[in-house]
């Protein structure tokens, strides 16, 4: 640990004022030096008090900024999933290849009879989709899935 500056100052000062000093006014000037040090000292005492408050003022502004972005993270995702979808095979896509409603954009459930075909999950929708290619042939959503990502590549 460093040497305390004040109490080096002190005994510095001490010492010039022993060595060169009258007797006389010695006990003076050594009075008024070690108020002035004290000041100094309530001073730095102060600083240092402010600068730990700040650093937890920081630290909790951080904080809450980490979550904040998190926050708009999460929503924008959310957000490009709604706004980027496509239509593809008589259906509507978004980004993570999940299939949507053309009718009400809402998600699409499975139809137990037929692979090809959705049903809207919307029962006031209720609309029917049958996934076909650009020749119109029935396909599956495996076979539209891999369609559309061998497009993006
Ligand atoms: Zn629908």
């Amino acid at each position: 640990m460093a040497a305390n500056p004040i109490k080096v100052l002190t005994d510095y000062f001490d010492k010039v004022i022993i060595e060169h000093g009258s007797a006389v006014i010695q006990e003076k000037h050594i009075a008024l030096l070690k108020e002035q040090l004290g000041l100094v000292e309530r001073e730095k005492i102060n600083l240092e008090k402010k600068i730990e408050e700040l650093e937890t003022v920081n630290h909790k502004l951080k904080k809450e900024k980490d979550e904040l972005v998190t926050r708009i993270e999460s929503y924008e995702k959310y957000h490009r999933g709604i706004l980027h979808l496509h239509q593809e095979f008589g259906v509507l896509w978004d980004e993570e290849l999940n299939m949507y409603c053309i009718n009400c954009q809402k998600r699409l459930k499975y139809s137990s009879r037929d692979p090809s075909v959705f049903h809207c999950s919307d029962p006031n929708c209720d609309n029917k989709h049958t996934l076909r290619d650009k020749q119109g042939t029935k396909i599956t959503e495996q076979q539209a899935m891999d369609l559309l990502k061998a497009r993006k590549k």
